[in-house]
């Protein structure tokens, strides 16, 4: 297997021939071991949704066996497993929101999580309709807490929705019936429709899918973005590093992995403890060196400019360094393989959360009521581990990039504040931005997310995608495990401007900002959905009709499925990089890459070729803007 087709990531490719020397396995080998995929699988036309199955039928219309046993034919069996695809990363963000708003609602001045940004909880309060008036800080929060809650399992009467969903949006998802009622019954009827003898009906069954993922954007991952600011404050622009080289050669190290903020935030804090510095540096130690991977790294930089270690499919080789003496993880996108894999380093794979226990790693679960003494025993565990440390197996890769991260709504809008006049105003809003792309200065916006996929070379998408597109006067936001493939591309510094066209580098100058935005996690996209949804009301119109795109290079979870399908029903076009298993059949591709475009004024767009995709996306803003008259 020629490596080097793997990654376009120099580390990643220096770290796989030594994890080859070392003889241990990555998700890489694994992959190829599996060999081909299942075609019935990858086509969606295999169900084993009952015991009369599992049924597989032909994903050719008009050849082979067309229906399963109950009758249901392919239209039926992908857009079940397509929504059910949903359901599950919509459940995902579920219970991170609910996670999150419990804690807001067990915050006390004298507990381990506080309320650190009280602005926030006031503007939140607000849209929760939560009385402020002289009233307690922290009965404000519990409140807002208890009325985000009862939002999750809401059986009566609507939502709170946040009041950056445009008007016209709303009515749009009222008359076609997908307005969310409450997040967890989303899930739960997707999967009572998808059980056998419900749903047989591809249209109203994706009709489904799109008001859970509804219930995910614009409630679950909304909520835990705006409880995680209130909590553990509200984004600021600074300096970060971001890849594998961050690794400290004679720190202790501590990488984070996972998804919810209050694991890294205890951390954060723990480690930051002089007795815990002194106890690193009497085991031999400089000192002791956070780093964090995939979205649990995106929530710690945000907010403390936490090193970045990598993104997905990195994280094997975090341990493959040698080098890592703790390897702390909560919920979410975390190998299996990392409790074999570290047997054959000194690295303790310590799992916290009783919702992703996993077999040969080191329980110690997060004690809800004092999360920082669990910190405590975390951090301590790794510095103790440190003496374990086996020179021999030790390899850093030097390559580390510098960026800048940060970049939450407010902090946007406090950088668009520096180019309005503030004689005339008005501040604290987008209109700086609309303006720009009205004139044309800027051709539109891109928010660039997701994973990395085996199944394409790592980070070759996401650099290749977003150097198009800010060539292209497009400005790009980033989330998840794309941001982590800019920032160690070196497109979150300022000088990166000078790979942006014309208008934009203008723009970056003016703000002082790099050409591409680091919004947060998966969770924040939701800070996406704010800022379109914000500009969208500012011009007066809908989300659709602005050039704003959604890009997934290399996909790979239910949870990018969920919110393809929020970015989608906000109505924003959204290109996929990786193909989902919808092509068993041709009725459901056509509502996701067409009909949907009638429903939402917005649809999906498969391309795997990143520079087709760019062409296909500037082509697409184009039209966009011809019909609104810019
Ligand atoms: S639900 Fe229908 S198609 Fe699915 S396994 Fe059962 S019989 Fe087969
Ligand atoms: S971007 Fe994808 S792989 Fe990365 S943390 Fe989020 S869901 Fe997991």
């Amino acid at each position: 297997m020629d490596e080097k087709v793997l990654s376009i990531d120099k580390t990643t490719l220096e770290m796989l021939d030594k994890a080859k020397k070392d003889g241990v396995k990555t998700a890489w080998d694994r992959k190829a071991e599996l060999k081909a995929a299942c075609g019935f699988g990858a086509a969606g036309v295999c169900c084993r949704n009952c015991n009369l199955g599992p049924c597989r039928v032909s994903p050719v219309p008009g050849k082979g066996v067309e229906r399963g046993i109950c009758g249901a034919d392919a239209g039926v069996i992908v857009s079940r497993n397509f929504a059910r695809m949903v359901a599950g990363g919509a459940a995902a963000h579920s219970d991170h929101g609910r996670s999150i708003a419990l804690e807001l609602y067990h915050t006390s001045p004298d507990g381990d999580i506080k309320v650190k940004d009280e602005k926030k909880l006031m503007k939140v309060a607000k849209r929760f309709n939560v009385p402020t008036e002289g009233r307690d800080i922290y009965d404000i929060a519990h409140d807002v807490a208890q009325a985000g809650l009862n939002d999750f399992g809401r059986q009566m009467g609507e939502v709170n929705f946040p009041p950056t969903l445009p008007k016209k949006r709303k009515e749009i998802w009222d008359n076609l019936g997908i307005t969310p009622r409450g997040f967890d019954r989303e899930v739960v009827s997707i999967m009572h429709s998808t059980h056998i003898g419900c749903m047989a009906d591809a249209e109203p069954m994706i009709k489904m899918a799109l008001r859970c993922g509804l219930a995910d954007g614009w409630m679950g991952s909304y909520m835990a973005t705006e409880f995680s600011d209130i909590m553990f404050g509200t984004p600021k622009s600074i300096d970060t590093e971001a890849n594998l080289g961050v690794l400290g050669g004679n720190s202790v190290n501590i990488v984070l992995h996972g998804h919810e903020p209050s694991l890294s935030e205890m951390i954060v804090q723990a480690a930051e403890e002089p007795e815990m510095i002194a106890l690193a540096k009497e085991q031999g130690a400089d000192g002791i060196n956070l780093c964090g991977m995939c979205c649990t790294a995106n929530e710690a930089t945000m907010r403390h400019g936490i090193k970045l270690a990598g993104n997905f499919m990195q994280q094997e080789l975090a341990v493959v360094t040698g080098a890592v003496e703790a390897l702390v993880v909560d919920v979410q996108c975390i190998f299996p393989a990392l409790a074999k894999l570290s047997e054959s380093y000194h690295t303790k794979f310590i799992t916290t959360s009783p919702k992703a226990y996993i077999k040969g790693s080191v329980r110690m679960e997060m004690d809800e009521e004092h999360p920082l003494q669990t910190a405590r025993e975390i951090v301590k565990a790794a510095i103790m581990n440190f003496k374990n440390r086996d020179k021999s197996k030790v390899m850093i890769p030097e390559l580390k990039s510098e960026a800048i991260v940060g970049y939450s709504t407010e902090e946007i809008l406090n950088k668009l504040d520096g180019v309005v006049n503030s004689q005339i105003g008005p501040m604290q809003t987008t209109k700086p931005l609309g303006d720009v792309i009205v004139a044309g200065v800027l051709r539109g916006a891109a928010g660039v997310v997701g994973c990395n996929n085996p199944k394409v070379q790592h980070d070759f998408g996401h650099i290749e995608t977003i150097k198009g597109l800010i060539k292209n006067d497009i400005i790009v936001v980033v989330t998840g495990c794309a941001a982590q493939a800019a920032a160690k591309a070196g497109l979150l510094k300022k000088e990166a401007r000078e790979l942006a066209g014309p208008g934009l580098k203008k723009v970056c100058e003016l703000v002082d900002i790099p050409p591409v935005l680091h919004m947060g996690s998966c969770v924040d996209i939701s800070r996406i959905l704010e800022l379109v949804g914000s500009v969208a009301n500012q011009l007066g119109t809908d989300i659709s009709d602005l050039p704003v795109v959604g890009v997934a290079p290399e996909w790979m979870s239910e949870k990018a499925v969920s919110i393809g399908c929020y970015v989608v029903a906000s109505g924003i076009d959204t290109w996929l990089g990786v193909v989902p298993p919808v092509t068993g059949s041709p009725e459901v591709v056509d509502i996701l890459t067409n009909k949907m475009e009638d429903w939402l004024g917005a649809k999906f767009f498969i391309q795997p070729d990143p520079h087709k995709a760019v062409d296909e996306i500037v082509n697409r803003i184009n039209e966009k803007r011809k019909k609104l008259g810019i």
